[in-house]
């Protein structure tokens, strides 16, 4: 009988990033937009490392404040204060939206979502939580309940499920779940099912609808103009918290500090981690409403971690903060249009079904040129998948580019400092690579 276990050790072997496993590339040095190969090759990193390294690598800013915190002092609990620690809360206060003023801290993305979780239950007495079936929000057992993306849930849950991890369907144009004639008639429809989902659950049931504000490796895809609003809304009817998974999208890398600022609403709770730091070293959080701080104060919980708020990941973060106000967040709305741009002109390719994102965070769809459908079932990659060849014949131009869930996509997202002439270097090699699979 296969050994469940070894499926899973196997798959986390980054095959789809890297072609076979024996061109797996071993990365041993940053600078900016561009990463070394054991062998010397030089990339350009437009994945920025799993949207992470949003400063750049090698930012000698972030890689002396950790030095400092170190020298000093490298760690304190939790249970005590720090003046890093502190520090970065109060740089957060100022730049989360609305009054999200209160900040707890975690280590990975995953834990974050799931501290959020236990929050919006703790306020509300309600078990469920809302997401899309288009969604990536984690792997830990209560993370991967919560993620869209069925190979994520389905292996996590083949041994354990959070409970109450409800799902509808996401507001997506191309492929779409809905037959909607226009962007407004897609928020309106993808909204009212939301509110037919909630009724149908039970409104007194759910605790929290949590999004990412645009999808991240599940396709890069933003909500139609008015559908945040809409769910805001909905939320405000029902007494459902709004949770915002921002854990690509903040940091600049939707244009704002946070990829919500660009739709305009202020959720209740926002999840965030990768670029906090640049991901020079591992933190994440949750920034809550003071009423709902207030609340878990009163209410006594005392959950945590170790590594929450670690000092070297707060002098990291305190750096990374100074960096994107330095006019990286600046760069990254300035190059965007240019990224669209030169993206778009890849629709020429009868193989490319759709180009979509916002900031620097986007996606390009491949779709069976024959037949105008996918390649593969969205889920099942047997390893026949021209996109995966698209990433490898990419890679071999001397670019890095990301591969989505469903795996026919590839998803752009780099480093924040990139220049247009990178960007014209990245789009001209993905458009040959293209070329030289279909
Ligand atoms: N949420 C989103 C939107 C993510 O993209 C990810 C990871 O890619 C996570 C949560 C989980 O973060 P981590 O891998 O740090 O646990």
């Amino acid at each position: 009988m296969a050994d469940p276990a070894h499926d899973l050790v196997s798959e986390s072997i980054p095959h789809w990033y890297g072609g076979d496993s024996d061109d797996v590339l071993s990365l041993v040095d940053g600078d900016g937009v561009v990463v070394t190969d054991d062998e010397g090759n030089e990339y350009l990193d437009f994945n920025a490392q799993l949207y992470c390294v949003n400063a750049g690598h090698g930012d000698e800013r972030i890689v002396e404040a950790i030095r400092e915190q170190a020298s000093r002092i490298a760690y304190v609990s939790a249970s005590k204060h720090n003046d890093t620690r502190t520090e970065l809360a109060s740089r957060l206060a100022e730049i989360t939206p609305g009054e999200l003023n209160d900040v707890f801290f975690s280590v990975s993305g995953s834990e974050a979502n799931e501290a959020a979780v236990q929050f919006a239950r703790e306020y509300t007495g309600a078990r469920k939580v809302l997401t899309r079936y288009r969604s990536y929000h984690g792997a830990t057992y209560g993370a991967g309940s919560l993620t869209g993306d069925p190979e994520t849930r389905n292996a996590v849950e083949r041994y354990a499920a959070m409970t109450g991890a409800a799902k509808f369907l996401p507001p997506v144009a191309h492929r779409s779940p809905f037959d909607a004639d226009s962007p407004e008639d897609l928020a309106r429809q993808a909204a009212d099912h939301l509110a037919y989902v909630i009724q149908q659950e039970g409104p007194d049931s759910i605790a929290a609808v949590l999004m990412e504000p645009v999808g991240g490796t599940s396709g890069a895809y933003p909500a139609p103009a008015d559908y945040w609003q809409r769910v805001r809304d909905i939320c405000d009817e029902y007494d459902i918290l709004l949770i915002a998974d921002e854990v690509i999208t903040g940091f600049g890398r939707c244009g704002e500090w946070f990829g919500i600022q660009t739709e305009d609403v202020v959720p209740d709770l926002l999840t965030f981690a990768k670029g906090i730091t640049s991901a020079y070293v591992p933190l994440a959080g949750v920034a809550v409403h003071p009423d709902i701080a207030a609340h878990l104060r009163e209410s006594g919980i005392d959950v945590g971690q170790t590594f929450a708020g670690h000092p070297l990941a707060c002098a990291a973060g305190v750096a990374a903060l100074d960096a994107y106000e330095d006019g990286l967040i600046e760069n990254a709305r300035a190059r965007s249009d240019h990224l669209e741009a030169r993206l778009r002109e890849l629709e020429a390719h009868d193989a490319v079904g759709d180009v979509r994102g916002r900031g620097l965070l986007w996606a390009v769809e491949f779709t069976d040129p024959e037949t105008g459908e996918p390649f593969l079932h969205p889920w099942v990659d047997d390893g026949d998948n021209p996109v995966r060849d698209v990433i490898g014949e990419t890679q071999e131009r001397g670019v890095l580019v990301g591969g989505g869930r469903p795996k026919t996509q590839i998803i752009l997202s780099p480093p924040l400092p990139v220049t247009d002439a990178e960007i014209d270097r990245a789009v001209d090699a993905i458009d040959s690579a293209i070329a030289s699979v279909f």
